[in-house]
C-alpha cells in the first residue's frame, strides 16, 4: 500500500476517492459516501450505481483470502479494469477521515471513529520538537534497541491524526518516581498548548523480533509489556 506526505498529517496511508466526492467534501456539500468492495475506493452514489459496484458486494473478503496469490491478483486486475475509467484521485487517509467526520456531523450521523480534533499533528512539528528537547534535557533515557541503530533515545513522539492522538512512548522507565516526574514535565508543557489530547505509554522494554531467511532479514515488534498508560481526551 502506498504512502503520501501530507502537509497537515505527515507520512500517511493513502485513500482512493472519486473526484465528485472529494469536491463535495471540499465544498462542504457532503453527498452520500459509498465504498467499492474489494478495491476499497471511496465513490459518490452516482459512480457506485452507474458502475454496478453493488454486484461486487456478493464477493466475500474471506473467500478472496482463500484464493491462491495468482487468482487474487487476477481478480484484482479484472475489477481494477472495470473501474479504471472512474475519475479518481489519491488523498491522505487522515484528510479523508477529517471530511468523513465533518460529513457525519453535518448529516447528524454516528461518527465513523472516535475523533481527536484537538491534538498535536505533523503541522505542529515545532511544538513536538520542543517537547522532545524538554524531555531529553531533563531525563537520561536508555538507548533504544532498534536493530542496526544504537543512537536513538528510547522515547518516541508520534504526531497525531484526526482518528488517533499525539503519542509519547517510553521504554525502560520502570521506576514509578521517574514515570511521575516525566508525566509532570509533560503536563506542565501542555499547560500552554491548546491541542491537549494526547496518549502517554510506558513499556517495560522493546521486543524486536528479527527473522532471517536465506535471502532476507525482516524486523518486527512482538508483544510488549505496558506498565502505565495515560490518555487525555
Ligand atoms: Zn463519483
Ligand atoms: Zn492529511
Amino acid at each position: 500500500m502506498g504512502r503520501i506526505q501530507c502537509p497537515i498529517h505527515g507520512h500517511q496511508g493513502i485513500a482512493e476517492i472519486c473526484t465528485h466526492l472529494w469536491k463535495g467534501f471540499q465544498n462542504q456539500t457532503f453527498q452520500k459516501t459509498r465504498k467499492i468492495p474489494v478495491l476499497g475506493t471511496w465513490v459518490c452514489e452516482n459512480c457506485f450505481t452507474k458502475n454496478k459496484a453493488q454486484e461486487l458486494e456478493g464477493i466475500k473478503l474471506e473467500d478472496i483470502f482463500k484464493m491462491s496469490k495468482d487468482k487474487q491478483d487476477q481478480l484484482e486486475k479484472e475489477i481494477s479494469l472495470q473501474y479504471e475509467h472512474i475519475n479518481k484521485k489519491i488523498e491522505c487517509i487522515e484528510c479523508l477521515n477529517t471530511f468523513r467526520l465533518n460529513a457525519a456531523k453535518k448529516n447528524g450521523e454516528q461518527f465513523p471513529f472516535e475523533p481527536f480534533e484537538n491534538t498535536l499533528m505533523y503541522k505542529d512539528n515545532e511544538k513536538i520538537e520542543t517537547l522532545k528537547k524538554l524531555l531529553l534535557s531533563n531525563f537520561k533515557f536508555q538507548k533504544s534497541k532498534i536493530p542496526y541503530f544504537n543512537h536513538f533515545d528510547s522515547v518516541f513522539l508520534k504526531s497525531g491524526g484526526i482518528s488517533y492522538p499525539f503519542s509519547i512512548t517510553f521504554y525502560y522507565v520502570i521506576n514509578k518516581e521517574d514515570q511521575i516526574k516525566l508525566l509532570k514535565l509533560i503536563d506542565d508543557f501542555f499547560e500552554h498548548i491548546p491541542q491537549k489530547q494526547r496518549k502517554i505509554s510506558f513499556y517495560e522494554s522493546e521486543n524486536w523480533i528479527i527473522e532471517k531467511t536465506a535471502n532476507s532479514t525482516t524486523e518486527s515488534k512482538g508483544k510488549e509489556k505496558l506498565l502505565l498508560e495515560k490518555i487525555i481526551k
